[in-house]
């Protein structure tokens, strides 16, 4: 079987930034790596070189820190009002949706997604992101408090706390949303005044790096935000365990995030973690098929799996079992896999061969536990890091597809009888990361919510995400969370200021 080949003209702007190896941004300076050294980025599409960035080392993290210490200590970041920063932040807004395509573009050559999906998805929501971390610029607030102290009778204090910016901080993001996950990141960063050292995924650095660009443009004083491209073994365990850095947020596998959380003890730095997950979706016998099927199949399939919410196992009760099954294999039949540049695509490759390899991988320790492939079950064409959109049955709950993350659109269904059974199923996983429920009861819908171990629960939708809205793991998807207001905690220090009066 082959793969879709038409492509969207590369826009003029694209080509000029993909025409030279590209800089880091250090300290509002475009740099090199010490060493002088680059690494290639390649459309995995074709498995193309795009161009090359710098290859980041443990000194180039430091030179990064040093300028984000002194942007935070020194610069006028510090002593900028809370209107200003949200101005700042807004106008970062309104000069990526004027480059919407530019990034759509990026997006699509470098990590392999529609160019269509980048285009009314990661982008609108990274803009979005930004506008309402803008808004809290102005709305770090602290408390006033009554003191009853009881061993000073009679005399009386003003006691208040200060919110303050928790310093810098050390983000480092993966490869499937990447200009996104750099919002998600950046935005409470800055709406609270912190300074930021950012690395990007090796395989998708190229957004990041003009997200640099725009930070420039919009005039964010030097040092306030670096990125540092680089591999995640050598600048991502230098940020990690810098002494220099106060907090490290991440956003990526689980085994990484507990080596982060090691590398974060030598100085305690605050940690937030966003890691993976294995979220089931379950489809109560009084679902609405015509929009749970194509509900549940967008649940895996959009993005490839590649999300870390992705409905990855699908428990249908068993009267429908069969109908959703089918529903879903014909919905995966009809999903046109190809080059992510080609308008018509709904699917694109994985991000690189070594994910091609992997969940390829996990496929066949599927079919060799004894799963079943009502559909897919194989790479697609003989170029790029396709794979067909694949449903297994006849799984059970101890086999690997159905314990680990597989990153790939690769869905594992299974039947259920009643509440009593598919709860603790749902539950049975190291993940919490999100769920899916899919009814026309909705007080069932709302009790079963209460009853699923999972930082997100989605009642008839998946994969909604707005920037009001927290999202972050239970159990081992990960510590904290990103977005809402409840983002501005990982980012602020309390500092409580008692005044004897
Ligand atoms: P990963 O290794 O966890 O990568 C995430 C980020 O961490 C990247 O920027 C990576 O840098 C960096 N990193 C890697 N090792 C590091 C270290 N020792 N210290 C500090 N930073 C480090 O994920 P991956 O290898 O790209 O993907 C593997 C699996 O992770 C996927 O199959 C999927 O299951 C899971 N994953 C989950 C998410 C999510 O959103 N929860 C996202 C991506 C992947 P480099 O890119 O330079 O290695
Ligand atoms: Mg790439």
């Amino acid at each position: 079987m082959s793969v879709a080949t038409t492509e969207t003209p590369i826009a003029s702007s694209v080509q000029a930034f993909l025409a030279s190896p590209r800089k880091m941004l250090i300290n509002g300076q475009w740099v090199e790596a010490c060493t002088g050294r680059t690494f290639p980025t390649f459309n995995p599409a074709t498995g193309d070189v795009l161009t090359h960035v710098p290859d980041g080392q443990h000194a180039d993290i430091d030179r990064a820190v040093k300028a984000a210490r002194e942007a935070f200590e020194r610069g006028p970041w510090r002593t900028m009002t809370p209107s200003d920063r949200g101005k700042l932040i807004w106008k970062l807004a309104d000069l990526i949706e004027a480059h919407t395509e530019e990034f759509a573009q990026l997006e699509s050559l470098d990590n392999g997604k529609p160019v269509t999906v980048a285009r009314v998805a990661d982008v609108p929501l990274a803009v979005d992101l930004f506008r309402y971390m803008a808004g809290w610029a102005t709305k770090i607030e602290g408390n006033t408090i009554p003191l009853s102290v009881p061993y000073t009778p009679g005399a009386t204090y003003h006691a208040y706390t200060l919110r303050e910016p928790v310093g810098v901080v050390g983000q480092i993001i993966p490869w499937n949303f990447p200009l996104l996950m750099a919002a998600w990141k950046l935005g409470p960063a800055l709406a609270t005044g912190c300074t930021v050292v950012l690395k990007p995924a090796e395989q998708t650095p190229l957004s990041a790096l003009r997200l640099g660009e725009l930070l420039c443009e919009a005039d964010f004083p030097p040092g306030v935000v670096n990125i540092v491209t680089g591999f995640g073994e050598t600048a991502g365990a230098a940020l990690a365990a810098h002494p220099d850095v106060e907090k490290v947020a991440f956003t990526g596998s689980t085994e990484v995030g507990k080596l982060i959380v090691q590398a974060a003890a030598g100085n305690l730095k605050k940690v937030s973690l966003e890691l993976g997950g294995k979220s089931p979706s379950i489809v109560l016998p009084d679902a609405d098929l015509e929009t749970s099927i194509p509900g549940v199949s967008n649940a895996i399939f959009f993005n490839h799996g590649q999300c870390c919410c992705a409905g990855s196992r699908l428990y249908v009760e068993k009267s429908l079992f069969d109908k959703v099954v089918s529903g879903v294999a014909e919905q995966a039949k009809k999903i046109k896999v190809g080059a992510g540049m080609d308008p018509t695509t709904e699917m694109g490759p994985l991000v690189s061969e070594e994910q091609h390899q992997r969940v390829l991988g996990y496929i066949e320790s599927g079919f060799q536990e004894g799963a079943k492939a009502v559909v897919g079950g194989h790479r697609r064409g003989e170029k790029g890091y396709f794979v067909e959109p694949t449903v297994l049955i006849d799984t059970t709950s101890t086999m690997k597809v159905v314990q680990e993350e597989i990153f790939g659109p690769v869905v594992c269904a299974e039947p259920f009888t009643d509440l009593e059974e598919v709860i603790p199923k749902a539950n049975d996983s190291i993940y919490g990361l999100a769920a899916s429920i899919w009814t026309k009861d909705f007080s069932k819908a709302h009790r079963l919510a209460a009853q699923l171990r999972a930082g997100t629960v989605w009642i008839n939708c998946h994969n909604i995400f707005d920037a009001a809205l927290p999202f972050g793991g239970y159990k081992q998807s990960g510590w904290g969370r990103e977005m809402g207001h409840d983002v501005l905690e990982l980012y602020t220090e309390v500092k409580a200021v008692c005044a004897k009066l």
